[in-house]
């Protein structure tokens, strides 16, 4: 079958018309199947379970530094807790604070201080005529959605494979004093399943920024999610916070994880890396804000985690489920979309999504083919700030939560919607 641009216009039409009686026959089947949100299926929250039935017992709720995890205290986190979680942000404990169930929640308080605040003594974004952030492109709804939240102009910018475009990135923080940040998920970016390169990371470190507070947030959700436990097959990424010392920007990042992928979304653990500055200003402007986060839960973490490699044992068993959710996307995907032209999509080695692009023009109408079709997608739009697409090409396909049978079906559905789609675009 040629490409579908190379098509003349009867073929066109009757393969329009042939996609529509298949279409119809998805339809006349009432499905509910859902690619949306990049949520654990239920195998993966099984993974954990031990965490909650047999882990801490009356007698052993005392940390290793004798804190009685049952009481009040300790803001920043126990200290078995923050060496945890020191290995997912790949940071030394010293520099670690443990919170409470989510990382999205940090960012949010770390914007809110920075914007009530300031940063390091420098004045409080509030206080400006404009502050506008850098997003990289496709990117993740949910870090647009504080942006938003605060009013704060968001710039995209082009995500390549190897992280942001940094010419870009360079050019425009060097002549604008009102950029004072960017949104980074550095590793298996989410949607792209991108990571960023070296030289990505140096140059984000060392950038001349025309404002003297410009804060990266390196939201590392993913930087243990491998698709393999094979360690050829997994992406390596370069320490931020490393790397903004060695480039004499010491203060320039702060860096977020969580156990949401790794135990459960909503009832793990997080935490924030940043320099000994930032995590000193930081803990003055919470002490009157908490006492301490739920030191039960940090206890609960590193007896079921252990270390680095309890850590990696157990997102082996997580990869185990989620690589044939990935390869069954890609193999899909080739065989119904390869001949039809006009389609890309990434083949992430970790993470949780995969990222496609539909001819442009076309992704609101797959979207919404797929929902009357009864397949949810994250909407058009959502991957760009203020939802909008300029090319209305983007869709985030999320396998981890249906089993395989439904991801199947649902990937038929989702083929059937971007052909149609795209038929009825050249004929009009
Ligand atoms: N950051 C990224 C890039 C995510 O994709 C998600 C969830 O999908 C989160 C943060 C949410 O993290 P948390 O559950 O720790 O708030």
């Amino acid at each position: 079958m040629p490409a579908y641009a190379e098509l003349a216009h009867e073929a066109l039409e009757s393969t329009r018309d042939a996609l529509t009686r298949e279409y119809e026959s998805f339809k006349a089947k009432g499905l509910a199947l859902n690619m949306a949100r990049g949520k654990p299926s239920r195998a993966q929250l099984d993974l954990s379970m031990p965490m909650l039935t047999c882990i801490v017992d009356v007698d052993d709720c005392t940390a290793e530094d004798g804190t009685d995890c049952r009481n009040y205290g300790v803001l920043d986190g126990i200290p078995e807790a923050k060496r945890l979680m020191a290995v997912m942000l790949d940071d030394d404990a010293e520099h670690v604070v443990v919170f409470g169930n989510s990382s999205l929640n940090i960012m949010y308080d770390t914007m809110a201080r920075c914007w009530m605040f300031g940063t390091l003594g420098h004045m409080p974004w509030c206080k400006l005529d404009e502050v506008k952030w850098l997003c990289p492109c496709p990117g993740y709804d949910r870090h647009f959605g504080v942006t938003e939240a605060f009013g704060i102009k968001m710039i995209p910018v082009a995500m390549n494979e190897d992280g942001p475009d940094m010419d870009e990135v360079e050019r425009l923080v060097a002549e604008d004093a009102s950029i004072k940040g960017i949104w980074c998920v550095p590793k298996y970016s989410n949607p792209s399943g991108a990571t960023y390169s070296d030289e990505v990371v140096r140059r984000l470190a060392g950038m001349p920024c025309a404002a003297d507070d410009f804060r990266i947030f390196w939201d590392n959700a993913y930087g243990i999610h491998h698709l393999s436990d094979d360690a050829t097959q997994q992406d390596q990424l370069l320490d931020i916070r490393r790397a903004c010392d060695g480039a004499g920007n010491p203060d320039r990042c702060f860096k977020f994880a969580s156990t949401s992928k790794v135990t459960f979304p909503g009832a793990g653990i997080s935490a924030m890396a940043a320099s000994s500055a930032n995590i000193a200003d930081m803990k003055a402007h919470m002490s009157p804000q908490i006492i301490g986060h739920d030191k039960l839960n940090q206890l609960r973490h590193v007896k079921f985690l252990h270390d680095g490699k309890g850590l990696a044992e157990h997102m082996a068993k997580h990869a185990a489920i989620l690589r044939p959710k990935f390869e069954l996307v890609d193999r899909k995907l080739s065989e119904g979309l390869s001949d039809i032209g006009g389609c890309t999509w990434s083949k992430p080695r970790g993470g949780y999504f995969v990222s496609f692009n539909a001819p442009a023009g076309c992704a609101k109408r797959i979207v919404e083919l797929a929902k009357d079709a009864g397949v949810t997608m994250t909407g058009a739009g959502a991957t760009w700030p203020y939802k909008q697409d300029p090319a209305d090409s983007n869709i985030r396909i999320a396998p981890s939560l249906p089993p395989v049978e439904e991801l199947d079906a649902a990937l038929d559905v989702f083929v059937c919607c971007v052909k149609l789609a795209y038929a009825e675009k050249l004929l009009q």
